[in-house]
Protein backbone atom coordinates (compact mmCIF):
# COMPACT_ATOMS: atom_id res chain seq x y z
CA UNK A 1 0.00 0.00 0.00
CA UNK A 2 1.71 3.75 -1.19
CA UNK A 3 -0.01 6.81 -0.28
CA UNK A 4 0.96 7.58 -4.15
CA UNK A 5 -0.72 4.97 -5.42
CA UNK A 6 -3.64 5.64 -3.28
CA UNK A 7 -6.74 8.11 -4.31
CA UNK A 8 -8.03 10.78 -1.21
CA UNK A 9 -10.64 8.88 -0.09
CA UNK A 10 -8.85 5.54 0.40
CA UNK A 11 -6.44 7.59 2.66
CA UNK A 12 -9.25 8.40 4.60
CA UNK A 13 -10.74 5.20 4.83
CA UNK A 14 -6.95 3.70 5.94
CA UNK A 15 -6.73 6.40 8.90
CA UNK A 16 -9.69 5.18 10.74
CA UNK A 17 -7.91 1.55 11.01
CA UNK A 18 -4.26 2.94 11.64
CA UNK A 19 -2.09 6.08 12.13
CA UNK A 20 0.97 4.76 11.27
CA UNK A 21 3.10 5.16 7.82
CA UNK A 22 6.68 4.00 6.93
CA UNK A 23 8.55 6.49 5.34
CA UNK A 24 11.91 5.17 3.33
CA UNK A 25 14.71 7.46 3.38
CA UNK A 26 17.89 7.43 1.97
CA UNK A 27 20.26 9.21 -0.36
CA UNK A 28 21.72 9.58 -4.36
CA UNK A 29 25.22 9.23 -3.90
CA UNK A 30 28.50 7.33 -5.70
CA UNK A 31 28.35 3.64 -4.59
CA UNK A 32 32.03 2.82 -6.20
CA UNK A 33 32.37 1.75 -9.85
CA UNK A 34 29.66 -1.14 -9.31
CA UNK A 35 26.98 0.15 -7.09
CA UNK A 36 23.75 2.23 -8.21
CA UNK A 37 23.86 5.91 -7.20
CA UNK A 38 20.55 5.42 -5.57
CA UNK A 39 21.48 2.32 -3.55
CA UNK A 40 20.39 3.87 -0.41
CA UNK A 41 17.56 4.90 -1.27
CA UNK A 42 16.19 1.81 -3.16
CA UNK A 43 17.37 -0.89 -0.33
CA UNK A 44 15.01 1.20 2.04
CA UNK A 45 12.41 1.52 -0.58
CA UNK A 46 12.10 -1.90 -1.58
CA UNK A 47 12.39 -3.47 1.77
CA UNK A 48 10.15 -0.28 3.09
CA UNK A 49 7.21 -1.52 0.35
CA UNK A 50 7.17 -5.16 0.75
CA UNK A 51 7.01 -4.50 4.72
CA UNK A 52 4.11 -1.96 4.35
CA UNK A 53 2.35 -4.71 2.15
CA UNK A 54 2.62 -7.49 4.63
CA UNK A 55 1.65 -5.48 7.47
CA UNK A 56 -0.79 -3.55 5.98
CA UNK A 57 0.90 -0.10 6.49
CA UNK A 58 0.97 2.93 4.67
CA UNK A 59 4.46 3.41 2.89
CA UNK A 60 5.31 7.39 2.00
CA UNK A 61 7.12 8.41 -1.19
CA UNK A 62 10.74 8.03 -0.60
CA UNK A 63 12.66 10.40 0.99
CA UNK A 64 15.56 9.86 -1.65
CA UNK A 65 18.40 12.82 -1.14
CA UNK A 66 20.05 12.75 1.82
CA UNK A 67 23.68 14.14 3.56
CA UNK A 68 25.96 13.15 0.59
CA UNK A 69 28.52 16.21 0.84
CA UNK A 70 31.98 13.50 1.08
CA UNK A 71 30.71 11.71 -1.93
CA UNK A 72 30.66 14.86 -4.12
CA UNK A 73 33.61 14.47 -5.53
CA UNK A 74 31.79 11.68 -7.90
CA UNK A 75 29.65 12.76 -10.65
CA UNK A 76 25.79 12.25 -10.08
CA UNK A 77 25.64 12.41 -6.45
CA UNK A 78 23.17 15.06 -4.83
CA UNK A 79 23.18 16.62 -1.81
CA UNK A 80 20.93 18.51 0.86
CA UNK A 81 22.66 20.79 3.56
CA UNK A 82 21.81 19.50 6.99
CA UNK A 83 19.35 22.70 7.57
CA UNK A 84 17.48 21.78 4.48
CA UNK A 85 16.98 18.07 4.86
CA UNK A 86 15.59 19.12 8.63
CA UNK A 87 13.44 21.66 7.27
CA UNK A 88 11.99 18.93 4.22
CA UNK A 89 11.81 16.62 7.16
CA UNK A 90 9.90 18.34 9.60
CA UNK A 91 6.98 19.74 6.94
CA UNK A 92 6.94 16.17 5.13
CA UNK A 93 6.12 15.80 9.02
CA UNK A 94 3.61 18.11 9.32
CA UNK A 95 1.44 17.62 6.46
CA UNK A 96 1.26 13.80 7.37
CA UNK A 97 0.45 14.93 11.00
CA UNK A 98 -2.44 17.47 9.35
CA UNK A 99 -4.28 14.38 8.40
CA UNK A 100 -3.87 12.32 10.95
CA UNK A 101 -0.66 10.36 11.37
CA UNK A 102 0.81 10.17 14.78
CA UNK A 103 2.82 7.45 14.42
CA UNK A 104 6.28 8.03 11.64
CA UNK A 105 8.58 5.20 10.59
CA UNK A 106 11.37 6.46 8.82
CA UNK A 107 13.61 3.17 7.42
CA UNK A 108 17.24 4.62 7.11
CA UNK A 109 18.89 3.72 4.04
CA UNK A 110 22.47 5.81 4.62
CA UNK A 111 24.36 6.33 7.73
CA UNK A 112 25.20 9.93 6.80
CA UNK A 113 22.03 10.77 7.50
CA UNK A 114 21.52 9.63 11.12
CA UNK A 115 22.74 13.06 13.01
CA UNK A 116 20.47 15.15 10.35
CA UNK A 117 17.78 12.94 10.80
CA UNK A 118 18.19 12.96 14.98
CA UNK A 119 18.46 16.64 14.52
CA UNK A 120 14.87 16.59 12.53
CA UNK A 121 12.89 14.39 15.11
CA UNK A 122 13.88 17.26 17.98
CA UNK A 123 12.67 19.73 15.39
CA UNK A 124 9.45 17.99 14.84
CA UNK A 125 8.89 17.43 18.45
CA UNK A 126 9.89 21.11 19.15
CA UNK A 127 6.69 22.21 18.47
CA UNK A 128 4.93 20.29 20.33
CA UNK A 129 7.00 19.98 23.50
CA UNK A 130 6.22 23.73 24.07
CA UNK A 131 2.74 23.71 23.53
CA UNK A 132 0.00 23.17 26.11
CA UNK A 133 -1.97 21.23 23.49
CA UNK A 134 -3.04 17.63 25.00
CA UNK A 135 -3.60 14.30 23.52
CA UNK A 136 -1.55 12.30 21.29
CA UNK A 137 1.65 13.63 19.87
CA UNK A 138 3.95 12.79 16.62
CA UNK A 139 6.05 9.93 17.55
CA UNK A 140 8.92 9.33 14.65
CA UNK A 141 11.14 6.08 14.55
CA UNK A 142 14.17 5.63 12.58
CA UNK A 143 15.36 2.56 11.81
CA UNK A 144 18.47 1.40 10.18
CA UNK A 145 17.97 -1.03 7.69
CA UNK A 146 21.42 -2.77 8.08
CA UNK A 147 20.76 -2.62 11.82
CA UNK A 148 17.39 -5.41 12.16
CA UNK A 149 17.33 -8.23 13.94
CA UNK A 150 18.61 -10.98 11.87
CA UNK A 151 19.70 -8.51 8.82
CA UNK A 152 23.90 -8.72 9.68
CA UNK A 153 23.30 -12.42 10.32
CA UNK A 154 22.37 -12.82 6.73
CA UNK A 155 24.77 -10.25 5.44
CA UNK A 156 27.66 -12.35 7.02
CA UNK A 157 26.79 -15.62 6.11
CA UNK A 158 27.40 -14.16 2.19
CA UNK A 159 30.02 -11.90 2.50
CA UNK A 160 32.08 -13.25 5.55
CA UNK A 161 35.27 -11.20 4.03
CA UNK A 162 34.99 -7.63 2.03
CA UNK A 163 31.63 -6.62 3.25
CA UNK A 164 33.35 -3.35 4.29
CA UNK A 165 31.77 -0.29 5.50
CA UNK A 166 30.56 1.48 1.76
CA UNK A 167 29.17 0.00 -1.52
CA UNK A 168 28.93 -2.83 0.26
CA UNK A 169 27.81 -6.17 -1.16
CA UNK A 170 25.02 -6.70 0.96
CA UNK A 171 23.82 -3.21 0.00
CA UNK A 172 24.32 -3.27 -3.52
CA UNK A 173 23.27 -7.10 -3.76
CA UNK A 174 19.42 -5.68 -2.12
CA UNK A 175 19.12 -3.18 -5.42
CA UNK A 176 20.46 -6.34 -7.97
CA UNK A 177 17.68 -8.23 -6.74
CA UNK A 178 15.04 -5.20 -7.44
CA UNK A 179 16.81 -4.17 -10.58
CA UNK A 180 18.24 -6.87 -12.00
CA UNK A 181 19.16 -5.13 -15.77
CA UNK A 182 20.61 -2.64 -13.66
CA UNK A 183 23.78 -4.76 -12.76
CA UNK A 184 27.16 -3.64 -13.27
CA UNK A 185 30.63 -5.28 -13.96
CA UNK A 186 34.13 -3.05 -13.45
CA UNK A 187 37.37 -4.19 -12.38
CA UNK A 188 38.10 -3.32 -8.82
CA UNK A 189 41.72 -2.91 -8.05
CA UNK A 190 42.48 -3.33 -5.15
CA UNK A 191 39.97 -6.33 -4.79
CA UNK A 192 38.88 -5.19 -1.27
CA UNK A 193 39.25 -1.23 -0.83
CA UNK A 194 40.73 0.09 2.27
CA UNK A 195 39.42 1.52 5.40
CA UNK A 196 39.97 5.19 6.77
CA UNK A 197 38.39 7.95 8.23
CA UNK A 198 36.08 10.81 5.94
CA UNK A 199 36.44 14.31 5.64
CA UNK A 200 35.59 16.44 2.99
CA UNK A 201 34.56 15.77 -0.72
CA UNK A 202 38.45 16.04 -2.07
CA UNK A 203 39.92 14.22 0.74
CA UNK A 204 37.47 11.15 -0.01
CA UNK A 205 38.20 10.78 -3.66
CA UNK A 206 42.14 10.98 -2.40
CA UNK A 207 41.25 8.19 0.04
CA UNK A 208 39.13 6.36 -1.42
CA UNK A 209 40.08 6.65 -5.73
CA UNK A 210 36.91 4.30 -6.96
CA UNK A 211 34.47 5.34 -3.91
CA UNK A 212 34.38 1.93 -2.09
CA UNK A 213 35.58 1.81 1.35
CA UNK A 214 36.70 -1.81 2.63
CA UNK A 215 34.30 -3.37 0.59
CA UNK A 216 34.59 -5.97 -2.20
CA UNK A 217 31.25 -5.32 -4.14
CA UNK A 218 31.95 -8.26 -6.71
CA UNK A 219 30.32 -10.41 -4.75
CA UNK A 220 26.69 -8.85 -5.10
CA UNK A 221 24.22 -11.12 -6.73
CA UNK A 222 20.77 -10.93 -6.80
CA UNK A 223 20.10 -14.09 -4.77
CA UNK A 224 21.89 -12.98 -1.89
CA UNK A 225 19.63 -9.32 -2.02
CA UNK A 226 16.98 -11.06 -2.07
CA UNK A 227 17.39 -13.25 1.35
CA UNK A 228 18.67 -10.08 2.89
CA UNK A 229 15.31 -7.91 1.83
CA UNK A 230 13.63 -11.10 3.34
CA UNK A 231 15.08 -10.76 6.58
CA UNK A 232 14.76 -7.43 6.91
CA UNK A 233 10.82 -7.04 5.75
CA UNK A 234 10.14 -9.76 8.67
CA UNK A 235 11.89 -7.52 10.92
CA UNK A 236 10.44 -4.71 9.78
CA UNK A 237 6.52 -6.00 9.96
CA UNK A 238 7.55 -7.35 13.77
CA UNK A 239 8.73 -3.72 14.42
CA UNK A 240 5.60 -2.08 12.29
CA UNK A 241 3.27 -4.06 15.12
CA UNK A 242 4.46 -2.72 18.03
CA UNK A 243 5.65 0.42 16.92
CA UNK A 244 1.50 1.19 15.78
CA UNK A 245 0.24 -0.11 19.47
CA UNK A 246 2.71 1.94 21.53
CA UNK A 247 0.85 4.47 23.53
CA UNK A 248 2.15 8.11 22.89
ZN1 LIG B 1 25.05 2.97 0.84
Amino acid sequence: MQLHLLSWPEVETYLKKSKTILIPIGSTEQHGPTGLMGTDAICAEVIGRRAGEDAGILVAPTFNVGQAQHHMAFPGTMTLRPSTMIAAMVDWARSLAHHGFERLYWLNGHGGNIATMTAAFSEIYHAGSLSDAKGARLVCRMRNWWELPGVGDTCRQFFPVGEGHHATPSEISVTYYAYPKAQKQAALEPKIAPFGPINDAADYRRRFPDGRIGSDPSQANPEAGEKIVAAAVRAVVEELRTFSEEKA
